[in-house]
């Protein structure tokens, strides 16, 4: 992570203040080196993939250089697809939020027209779209460029992959000259080359680059996941994984608070550490860490730099890092002092192709992690319940309950098993999810590989993008990494009374 701060980068103040709003910490690296040059007007051409906060890298400087009271096109953004173009968008409208009268326009191929020119007619200072789309407003005349200000190709390499590239160039040279430009492109094919020696002379390079570390002791794992389904996965693997402590990385400080709440809804021992708190109470949490008071922390990576727990056993990335550095420094909160330690990586369809980067970033190869089947789960919960039973068979009220229970049994003429029933009832009644009853649903599985995309013409172009199937291996089944020796699955299973963690999380 870099050391500068956002205020420090000579942002807008509106822009600034938007920042802030959405809870971002410090500047991803991407951020820290891109802000400056192109604040500066400098061209920008960026080797970076999605999650490493590129959006952010190219939105924030572009809009702290318009005016943002002119209401006409300045800044336009080529995107790959309708969904990039739709999240870009949304970046825009995010960090442009504090600017009045502001309007960023996704324009993509697939929707009616004349919404899109009611659109351009009201007037949008930002307009992000598909490349041809975009071309076809500009050939109309609906499309006006002459108060560009800066165009940025995002996803350079994708559209080239899915045939655009003739169209962005075409749109390149109706651009005005002066027009400050920048390219972000995971990988720089010599096409890609070739339009940015063309187009953007003498650009700023920045790139990401992270030297080979090995991860010894850390079994690495991965479990593709939709972006809407995360708190299930995570609640699942909580329940599984036999963990001591576990640190959970986030990106924003209001993720690290409102997960911690909904873990803690769940159960769980957790709290969350983030830059909002000062030094005493950051200190209190990683003590509380330490001595067991809380077995889990949600974090932002700024917050648990150098964070140093022996008895972490598990690090969840619950959102991809923003560069290899980051996953690398997260990893190593685990595996402390000569321990063994597990990480486990969600990644959404998007974010995949982060797999290969980190296999290469650490030298070793990623797991698939596997989450138990709903039969699987269903019988650990019930192992888990009967665990807890037994625990309760040496209590010291036993022998007490059990002389009040045969007498309500005898008058009442039921069995033992009747009497024990009923009592369960009651238990779930009061607390409902915390007897194993229901089979808990079944998450959607994601593959590991990204589906092929259409090009525009409906033909499948040749993936010609190494993929992250490389090293990605079946691994041994997620759980049984390294916990506690002899605790029944879940947590600890002692007579504590406390009640176990809630099970009811596959139905929310
Ligand atoms: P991107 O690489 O642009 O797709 O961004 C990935 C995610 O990171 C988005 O959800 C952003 O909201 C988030 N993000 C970008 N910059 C920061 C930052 N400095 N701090 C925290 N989150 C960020």
């Amino acid at each position: 992570m870099s050391e500068l701060s956002f205020a420090e980068l000579g942002l807008d103040p509106a822009v600034l203040e938007a920042v802030s709003s959405v809870g971002y910490e410090t500047p991803s690296p991407i951020q820290a080196q891109s802000i400056p040059a192109l604040l500066s007007g400098n061209h920008l051409l960026g080797v970076a993939q999605t999650g490493t906060g590129k959006t952010a890298a190219f939105a924030l400087p572009l809009l702290s250089r318009i005016d943002a009271s002119v209401t006409d096109p300045q800044i336009l953004v080529l995107a790959p697809t309708r969904e990039l173009a739709i999240q870009v968008a949304e970046a825009f409208t995010t960090y442009a939020s504090k600017f009045r009268n502001f309007h960023v326009l996704p324009i993509y191929g697939g929707q009616d027209f004349y919404p899109q020119i009611k659109g351009l007619r009201r007037g949008a200072q930002v307009i992000v779209g598909t490349p041809g789309r975009m071309l076809d407003h500009l050939r109309k005349g609906t499309l006006k460029l002459d108060s560009l200000k800066a165009l940025v190709l995002d996803e350079a390499d994708e559209m080239l992959r899915m045939g655009f590239i003739d169209d962005v160039e075409a749109i390149l040279a109706k651009t005005p000259e002066n027009c400050q430009r920048a390219l972000f492109s995971a990988t720089m094919p010599p096409q890609i080359k070739k339009v940015a020696q063309t187009y953007l002379r003498n650009a700023t390079e920045v790139r990401i680059e992270s030297e080979t570390r090995t991860v010894e002791r850390i079994s690495q794992f991965v479990l593709p996941v939709y972006a809407e389904r995360k708190l299930d996965a995570l609640t699942r693997i909580l329940e599984v994984e036999p963990f001591d402590a576990s640190i959970i990385f986030v990106r924003t400080k209001a993720e690290t608070t409102l997960l911690a709440e909904k873990l803690s809804a769940r159960g769980h021992a957790v709290a969350p550490l983030n830059g909002d708190l000062n030094q005493r109470q950051r200190e209190q949490t990683v003590e509380d860490l330490k001595r067991s008071k809380k077995d889990i922390i949600v974090a932002t990576d700024v917050a648990a730099r150098g964070l140093d727990v022996p008895r972490i056993t598990h690090v969840i990335n619950y959102d991809v890092p923003y560069d290899t550095e980051a996953y690398i420094h997260r990893v190593g909160r685990t595996g402390r002092a000569g321990r063994e330690g597990k990480a486990i990586l969600l990644v959404t369809p998007r974010e995949r192709s982060w797999l290969r980067t980190l296999e290469r970033a650490t030298n070793s190869p990623m797991q698939a992690y596997e989450l138990p089947s709903p039969v699987e789960l269903k019988k650990m919960r019930e192992q888990q319940f009967e665990t807890q039973l037994l625990a309760f068979a040496e209590d010291k009220k036993l022998a007490k309950t059990m002389a009040l229970l045969d007498e309500i049994a005898e008058r009442n003429e039921m069995d033992m098993a009747m009497v024990a029933g009923a009592l369960a009832c009651w238990m779930e009644a009061a607390q409902p999810g915390s007897l194993p009853l229901e089979q808990p649903e079944a998450l959607p599985v994601v593959s590991a590989t990204p589906p092929p995309r259409r090009d525009r013409k409906g033909g499948r172009p040749g993936d010609n993008r190494k993929g992250p199937k490389g090293g990605f291996k079946k691994g041994p089944k997620g759980r049984g990494g390294p916990g506690p020796k002899g605790k029944p699955p879940g947590k600890g299973g002692k007579p504590s009374g406390k009640r176990p963690p809630r099970q009811a999380d596959a139905k929310r």
